[in-house]
């Protein structure tokens, strides 16, 4: 699709066009760090940033999400009464959004909205009524390796719209209808814009100095990578404090719970976390993942060989580099993928 040009004074009234129809979410300031806020007009926003501390994963996969609620005066379990949770009550628009974030919800659209009978409709109507606008990195941080895992810096999947930084105005790349219909009443433009992006992404790509191969991992039988050896040290450090998959935009793993007071209650989905050992207890005291070092293979086989093996080689990693900085003990999903090719 054509490209569109967005100069940087016309950027309020861009952002105002959306707020007609839309809620707008983009990266800002919050309580010091660089989180997603609603904003109002284009000040609010940031424009240079690396990334924002926690991923947008939570506008379609809230930490805590009510599913629905119940009641039940009567006391008989045929008078209850169920109460679906209202979805959006206004389409909403992120902005700004970093290619590997984006990417990360086209990976997680393989998870939750698989077929027929793995359609998670929670997930599904968020991400329908959501316009998703990228900002392209031109200065990828040191902890960054998009480009090892299917992704890059100026990465197109999972959003409508990328916008380019070029100085004084923006390229708008509009990658499908949704993005067509946003970008509607921008102008064209020149073909001399679009060859200065595409400069950009060649000089943006060779930054990111700090990759890892993935070709041995991909080629290795699945029981061979379980039962190597190197896991035992990985594990060792690890406190299984669960900060990288919480903080990582491709980890989905959620528990179930009611919450009941009187006659009423609600049933949420809250985040949880492969590295608890209390995830997969099991009611009958059995747990198939009881020792750290079960819990910590598990995070980085499922990341780097479950997933491509079962979804035609997609990687449950984004190379974003969260983990990497936040990790409390400095495990570098880097150095285990080096050990998975070793
Ligand atoms: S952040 Fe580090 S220490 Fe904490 S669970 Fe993850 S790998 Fe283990
Ligand atoms: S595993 Fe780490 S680097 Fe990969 S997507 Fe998750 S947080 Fe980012």
């Amino acid at each position: 699709m054509s490209s569109k040009i967005l100069s940087k004074d016309k950027l309020d009234a861009f952002l105002q066009g959306l707020k007609g129809a839309r809620d707008v979410f983009a990266p800002a300031m919050v309580e010091g760090k660089v989180g997603w806020a609603a904003v109002e007009q284009a000040s609010d926003m940031l424009t240079e940033f690396s990334n924002t501390e926690m991923s947008p994963k939570d506008f379609f996969f809230p930490q805590t999400e009510c599913m629905m609620r119940f009641k039940n005066a009567s006391g008989d379990p045929e008078g209850m009464i169920m109460m679906a949770e209202p979805a959006l009550a206004r389409p909403r628009a992120l902005m700004n959004i970093r290619p590997c974030d984006a990417k990360a919800f086209q990976v997680l659209d393989l998870i939750f909205v698989q077929d027929e009978m793995t359609n998670d409709l929670y997930w599904r109507d968020k991400r329908e009524r959501t316009a998703c606008i990228g900002l392209a990195c031109n200065d990828p941080c040191p902890t960054c390796f998009c480009t090892s895992v299917n992704c890059g810096p100026h990465h197109e999947a999972g959003l409508d719209l990328l916008l380019v930084d070029l100085g004084d105005k923006y390229l708008v790349k509009v990658l499908n209808d949704k993005g067509a219909e946003l970008a509607k009443d921008l102008p064209a433009a020149a073909a001399g814009d679009e060859a200065k992006a595409a400069e950009l992404k060649i000089a943006a790509e060779a930054k990111i100095t700090g990759g890892v191969s993935m070709d041995q991992v991909k080629s290795r039988e699945v029981m061979e990578l379980y039962e190597a050896g190197h896991w035992d040290r990985v594990q060792e450090s690890c406190l299984n404090c669960g900060t990288c998959t919480f903080c990582c935009p491709t980890c989905h793993c959620f528990d179930i719970q009611d919450e009941v007071q009187g006659e009423s209650g609600r049933r949420v989905r809250n985040w949880d976390t492969c590295m608890s050992w209390l995830f997969t207890m099991h009611g009958t005291g059995h747990n198939p993942r009881g020792t750290k070092k079960d819990r910590v293979r598990q995070r980085f086989m499922h990341k780097f060989k479950y997933i491509p093996v079962k979804r035609g080689g997609e990687i449950g990693c984004v190379g974003c580099g969260r983990c990497v900085q936040l990790c409390p003990v400095n495990i570098d999903v880097r150095r285990v993928v080096n050990d998975m090719n070793a």
